[in-house]
């Protein structure tokens, strides 16, 4: 976490940070004052929005979910994983790599010209002896020269697996720092990544590419009835609803809290109405059940905004209108499906 706050500001934020641990009863040690502060500061809106919910509810701050917080937001694995370190090791490695093919090509320049050497010097030599001599000191020179080119090959080897152990912990780096740490899904930077790939794609190959928002229905009665970690059960839930539903080429993301956001490539509305319909019904069809207790808590229901991509329009406005179908989809009862198509034909089209 970066700072670059004036001495005035810092106050401010650690007065805050320690009058509100104080007042919710959680102890001022240096992770959680990070957190608090991190919150005043608002430096880092998803840590805000976390700690918010915290705030929401009138649960006790527990230890295990400040943990929890901190090790997301402020011990994050990227931070946790250091990747300067690994690019300096990348580049000492190749270096290595380099520097012994380079002995290589030395030794193998000294060897050719001792071959040269010899075979100049064969023309001149009086007597067996002699011929001996120089074979003998031929041979000893191709030995030296094969042990060499052994060492090198088992030095190029090792920088080889290393590299390739390298590469592999920049991969796991890449995936984690793209990933949403709750759902397994993409989080949103990727989304945001993934939809200008898709749009350019898409305008390029002229396929249509749709796009849903989806998000919760009252949720956060369900937190505060249930608390956040059943609530935080339900958004997995959600997830793995939403991998069953989708093909390969499809992405899904936690774009917000509750909200998630489906990016079908070369798919029309309508056909995207229909995926839509089926991740809501089959999200509704499922029982909440408490992981500890077994005891049934119910269903949760979603909404769903759907748009298709206007070619050339900006991304942003794109995102807009489908979260505009989901906003009539909550205006219009929750738990359906609204769309660009159902505004045309029906203002708030329900389905649910
Ligand atoms: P609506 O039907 O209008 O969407 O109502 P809602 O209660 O779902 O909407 P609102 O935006 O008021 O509340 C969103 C709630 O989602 C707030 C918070 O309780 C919950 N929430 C957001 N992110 C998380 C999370 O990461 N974990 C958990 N457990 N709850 C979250
Ligand atoms: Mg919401
Ligand atoms: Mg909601």
């Amino acid at each position: 976490m970066d700072y670059a706050h004036s001495r005035a500001e810092a106050s401010a934020y650690a007065e805050a940070a320690l009058s509100l641990m104080q007042e919710r009863g959680v102890p001022a040690n240096p992770n959680n004052f990070t957190l608090w502060y991190g919150y005043f500061s608002g430096d880092f809106p998803d840590l805000k929005q976390a700690l918010d919910i915290l705030l929401s509810s009138s649960e006790p701050i527990s230890e295990e979910v400040s943990a929890q917080i901190f090790r997301k937001f402020c011990a994050h694995p990227l931070e946790a994983v250091p990747l300067h370190l690994i690019a300096e090791k990348m580049e000492t490695e190749v270096a290595t790599a380099v520097a012994a093919l380079e002995q290589a090509c030395r030794n193998a320049a000294t060897y050719n010209q001792s071959l040269e050497l010899a075979t100049g010097q064969m023309a001149q030599i009086p007597n067996m002896s002699g011929l001996i001599n120089l074979m003998t000191a031929l041979l000893t020179q191709t030995r030296a020269m094969s042990h060499q080119s052994r060492d090198v090959e088992r030095q190029l080897r090792q920088s080889w697996s290393e590299v390739t152990h390298l590469r592999e912990q920049l991969e796991g780096a890449r995936r984690e720092a793209m990933t949403d740490a709750l759902t397994g899904l993409a989080n949103r930077k990727m989304f945001d990544f993934v939809l200008r790939e898709s749009a350019s794609e898409a305008m390029e190959s002229h396929e249509p590419l749709s796009l849903l928002l989806l998000d919760i229905d009252h949720f956060k009665m369900f937190n505060d009835t249930y608390g956040h970690h059943v609530g935080d059960q339900v958004l997995k839930l959600l997830a793995s609803v939403l991998r069953e539903s989708l093909k390969g080429q499809d992405t899904a993301a936690r774009y917000g809290g509750e909200e998630f956001a489906v990016l079908l490539p070369r798919t029309e509305i309508d056909d995207a109405v229909k995926v839509a319909e089926k991740i809501r019904q089959r999200v509704a069809g499922k029982v909440i059940i408490h992981r500890k207790s077994q005891e049934q808590l119910g269903r949760v229901n979603v909404s769903i905004g759907v748009a298709m991509f206007a070619f050339g329009e900006p991304l942003r406005r794109f995102v807009e209108r489908a979260d505009r179908g989901l906003y009539r989809a909550k205006r219009g009862g929750r738990n359906c499906v609204v769309s660009e198509i159902s505004d045309e034909q029906n203002p708030v089209a329900l389905s649910g």
